[in-house]
């Protein structure tokens, strides 16, 4: 069956705004959540929170703030902002669905500069991730990695700043699940978690460093990135380590 909805950030993560048609308006407990046929909208997932933007009606130039996005039964859903007069989209309209770039910018390269991490930690250390999280600029990641020290996590980060600036090239791919699970060292991401419903599994790969099983926005290129500088390193127990970074912009 073909899904209903066309989610462009999967294959374009640089597409910001689009037109699209309104197919569902539920309005229930909390905010009014709308269904598009086309969006670019990011629903969150994989620790990349969801976007933020506007939709605005093509008739009347009404719009609405999305606040958030999320996967309801399987489609990307819209979080509105109600307006004062309570007025909602109606089924059938005509939108331009316009994503908050800056962040969701941020968050590209936030994510990718995570991966990069991800790459160096497990290339030189084989040390495995067992979880992560970000927000615009900064984030977090938890590795199995006993022996991870103040001097260790210097060295990291001079070492995942030279991989960015190498300018590797981020690319997206899919794969029928048992070429996926071929792949050593996508097993190590836990791809054996996802669902055995789902028989194309997304990857994510900064070329000659990282390659993961993945759903969320990155770049096209590390360079974008800019640099990474380590603002925490912890121990969540004898060998749970996280660390914490924020982003560097990029020079020129
Ligand atoms: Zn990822």
């Amino acid at each position: 069956m073909t899904p209903r909805v066309d989610e462009v950030c999967y294959r374009d993560a640089y597409a910001r705004h689009g037109e699209a048609r309104v197919l569902e308006v539920a309005v229930a407990e909390g905010p009014p959540l709308v269904v598009l046929d086309v969006t670019a909208f990011y629903p969150g997932g994989g620790g990349q929170p969801s976007d933020r933007g506007v939709i605005l009606r093509t008739d009347d130039g009404r719009s609405w703030t999305v606040r958030a996005a999320k996967r309801v039964g399987g489609e990307i859903v819209h979080e509105l902002e109600t307006l004062a007069d309570g007025e909602l989209p109606r089924v059938g309209d005509r939108v331009v669905v316009d994503v908050e770039w800056a962040r969701r910018y941020a968050l590209m390269r936030t994510h990718t500069a995570l991966h990069a991490l991800c790459g160096v930690v497990w290339r030189d250390y084989g040390a495995l991730v067992t979880g992560g999280n970000m927000e615009p600029g900064a984030g977090r990641m938890d590795f199995e990695f006993e022996r991870m020290s103040g001097d260790l996590v210097g060295e990291i980060e001079a070492k995942v700043n030279t991989e960015l600036r190498t300018g590797r090239d981020v690319r997206v791919n899919e794969l029928p699940r048992d070429e996926a699970f071929a792949i050593p060292d996508l097993i190590r991401t836990k791809v054996n978690l996802l669902p055995e419903g789902i028989d194309r599994i997304r990857t994510v790969e900064i070329v000659g460093l990282d390659l993961q099983a993945d759903g969320g926005t990155h770049v096209a290129n590390t360079r974008e990135v800019g640099g990474i500088r380590v603002t925490g390193y912890e121990s969540k127990g004898r060998i749970n380590k996280r660390i914490r970074l924020e982003l560097v912009e990029p020079e020129g």
